[in-house]
């Protein structure tokens, strides 16, 4: 077997814009969180349609600082999915929170029912994932955030250009959570090498976030005396170090003027995707938006194990050997040795069978057609060299039988 070229899993789409943005901004003397940072803030604003945004080093920041900001803590319990990147979890533990896991929905999402069955006079927060960039049932879960009076902190690391029963998440009028968290790590759909950010709609909350986000300090003192020619400044709390430089965000400008281009790309690419594996009875695809606008971020496709000889750990060595770059989202939360320590067992069944058939093939704006047709050809190839023969049973069933 001739291996071309290996198709790396994720590629970032840097252009000559954002080289262009960094230099200058690196000329302009100004480096930390700026002009360009508040740029983009307002950028991001507008194109979410929140009331208010606030740029940050990582989404895992802006879940641990909305969270704090919201007065989560000991004591408090926050349900949050198993199928997710060990961040959203730990951004509840740094509360000092107990993290709580829910059952996932046949999307990867939370389930809202399993969410209500987890439901204590202890809980405080909810904290869905959009899981690939599929928004989760929120009308669902904010009914259940409702009547139990919980807050909602959504985390929007694979959903930035997700939109929600025709609106980005978050949007101010069609949104009832408290903050949404979004992520620029390197393999994101939108990227600036590293950062995040946090929208609201509450005001007070946004004003906190953004005190918390800088130590602590409170800029309304730095401004007022600074005024006078004076150095003072006054710490209010035990804040962070959470900001996003201007480097980062001169880069965030950038990528948010082509965001539009990168998510219809992504669909395209994804559309090609769905069309082949439809035709192959082995392979359930990925499921699409029903209340909304997918992102895209990761193309996650399911094995129907019961009509395979092997399993997804042999699919996914094989397509290696065949030079292509795949991924797994994600070993499921109980699965860790650091949160069974931590006691974090909640049964996750629907998650764990899930996790076990599903995994991630290539999917970026700088793929071409023809790389998507070669991942369609190698998943093909492997299925149909390892399909249950017609009118043979499977392994399993076998064994069971005798
Ligand atoms: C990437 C990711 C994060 C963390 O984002 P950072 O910006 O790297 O902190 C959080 N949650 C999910 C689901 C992610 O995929």
């Amino acid at each position: 077997m001739t291996n071309p070229s290996y198709l790396p899993f994720n590629v970032p789409e840097i252009g000559d814009e954002e080289i262009a943005a960094v230099i200058e901004t690196m000329r302009s003397g100004w480096l930390t969180t700026g002009a360009r940072t508040a740029a983009f803030e307002s950028d991001f604003q507008r194109y979410t349609g929140a009331r208010f945004a606030l740029a940050l080093n990582s989404c895992t920041a802006a879940l641990h600082l909305a969270l704090v900001a919201l007065g989560v803590g000991p004591g408090d319990e926050v349900i949050t999915t198993p199928l997710t990147f060990c961040s959203t979890v730990h951004a509840i533990v740094h509360t000092g929170a107990t993290p709580v896991l829910a059952d996932v929905d046949e999307n990867g999402n939370l389930d809202p029912q399993s969410v209500e069955a987890r439901i204590t006079p202890r809980t405080k927060a909810l904290l869905p994932v959009h899981l690939a960039g599929l928004p989760c049932q929120m009308d669902e879960l904010w009914q259940l955030a409702k009547r139990h009076r919980l807050l909602v902190v959504e985390d929007a690391a694979h959903a930035v250009g997700t939109h929600y029963r025709g609106h980005h998440l978050g949007a101010v009028g069609a949104s009832e959570s408290d903050a949404v968290a979004y992520s620029f790590y390197a393999t994101k759909n939108l990227t600036t090498g590293e950062g995040g950010m946090v929208t609201t709609n509450r005001e007070e909350l946004f004003l906190r976030m953004k005190c918390l986000a800088l130590h602590g300090i409170n800029r309304d003192a730095w401004n007022r005396y600074s005024e006078k020619g004076t150095w003072f400044y006054q710490v209010l709390e035990v804040g962070f170090k959470y900001n996003l430089s201007d480097l980062q965000s001169a880069i965030g400008i950038q990528q948010l003027q082509k965001l539009e281009r990168f998510t219809a790309r992504r669909r395209d690419l994804a559309s090609r995707y769905q069309r082949a594996f439809a035709a192959i009875p082995e392979l359930e695809c990925a499921p699409e938006a029903q209340e909304g606008r997918h992102a895209w971020h990761l193309y996650l496709l399911r094995l129907r194990l019961d009509q395979l000889r092997i399993g997804r750990d042999e699919v996914l060595a094989q397509l290696r050997e065949r030079g292509i770059g795949i991924s797994v989202h994600f070993i499921p939360v109980p699965l860790h040795p650091v949160y069974q320590e931590l006691g974090l067992r909640n049964p996750c069944p629907k998650a764990i069978a899930m996790y076990e058939r599903m995994f991630s093939l290539p999917l970026y704006p700088a793929m071409t057609e023809e790389q998507v047709d070669r991942v369609i050809g190698a998943v093909s190839e492997i299925v149909r060299e390892h399909r249950v023969a017609v009118g043979v049973a499977a392994p399993a069933a076998l064994a069971n039988w005798q």
